[in-house]
């Protein structure tokens, strides 16, 4: 379905920011070329400025303040490569720069629904990205891939049983599911069942293939085959969004289930090949072949400085940054 509107729904951002959301992102002095007649963190400044004296402290509140159309938001939790920006050691100028969107945590998103929150993967900082955009319940996480950028936050995950009522559900691939049950070995401990709620993760594992549609909180949740490397990682379609994140390859049986997308995310690691990454070029082929009506680029690496890479997009393409919220 696609929702109405212009190409990115920038005011959309309101909603985060009537929820109490008040890190105002500082803005660099000299605007990329595309940010001068009014940059997206500008309007939302100007947005947080009008709402701050709205507070909402309440996770039903956020919900309320879905789309109206589809009731679906997305934010992006991370929008970094497995090193986050700034890289450690470096100082070159998008490590040292002061634009806030040049400040990439690791790769996640958050899918917000009217009957709850879907966690896609979990990475090292997902607490700091869960406290930071004040979400307080996580009612199921589904996993791309069991590589460390997008997994080892998942302790972190001990508390969500706490405010759910019960063992998270985790929908993932075998593959993940066993390194889950090595990296965490401790959380399968027999002995650790006992245990109050919050001192271990507590999971129940729900299986999931690509191609094949499952149900969770009220959505149909399409996982689709990605290839990365010699690694093999799933995509997640909802509605006319999918997520594409650690992809250089899209096999010829997942093109399909890409077709007639409004929004498109897309790995686009730098502008050098890569062996397990969409370089951006890529990533433009990609979009001009399956031509959604937006699409925002992720697990970004430290090559982009965010408004001068971003001036040389085409229209309907942006670097997506953390923070930046959709309804869809
Ligand atoms: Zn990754
Ligand atoms: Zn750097
Ligand atoms: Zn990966």
């Amino acid at each position: 379905m696609r929702v109405a509107g212009s190409y990115c729904s920038w005011d959309n951002d309101l909603g985060k920011v009537r929820q109490g959301w008040n890190i105002t992102p500082k803005l660099p002095s000299k605007l990329s070329p595309r940010s001068r007649t009014i940059s997206r963190p500008q309007r939302r400044q100007r947005l947080a400025a009008r709402s701050r004296t709205v507070e909402i402290d309440s996770e039903v509140s956020g919900l309320q303040e879905l789309s109206a159309t589809t009731g679906r938001r997305l934010v992006f939790l991370g929008t970094g490569t497995s090193t986050g920006v700034p890289v450690f050691g470096c100082d070159c100028s998008v490590c040292s720069s002061a634009d806030p969107r040049n400040r990439r945590l690791r790769p996640s998103v958050l899918m917000k629904f009217p009957l709850g929150n879907l966690l896609i993967d979990t990475t090292p900082e997902m607490r700091l990205q869960l406290l930071r955009e004040q979400i307080r319940h996580v009612h199921a996480i589904a996993y791309t891939h069991n590589h460390a950028d997008h997994l080892f936050g998942l302790d972190d995950a001990r508390l969500f049983p706490k405010y759910v009522g019960g063992p998270v559900p985790i929908y993932c691939e075998p593959e993940t599911e066993a390194s889950i049950r090595s990296i965490f070995h401790y959380a399968f401990h027999e002995a650790g069942l006992s245990l109050p709620a919050g001192h271990l993760p507590k999971m129940r594992f729900e299986s999931i293939s690509p191609g094949i549609p499952f149900e969770l909180l009220g959505q149909r949740i399409l996982p689709i085959r990605l290839e990365h490397g010699r690694f093999n990682v799933l995509g997640f379609r909802v509605g006319d969004l999918a997520y594409c994140t650690d992809v250089c390859r899209i096999p010829a049986s997942s093109w399909p289930l890409l077709e007639g997308l409004d929004t498109l995310i897309l790995d686009a690691l730098r502008y050098e090949p890569h062996p397990t990454h969409f370089n951006l070029e890529q990533a433009l082929d990609v979009v001009e072949r399956l031509k959604p009506r937006r699409a925002f680029f992720t697990h970004l690496s430290h090559s982009f400085d965010h408004g001068p890479t971003e001036s040389t997009l085409p229209p309907q393409v942006a670097l997506a940054y953390d923070g930046l919220a959709l309804e869809f």
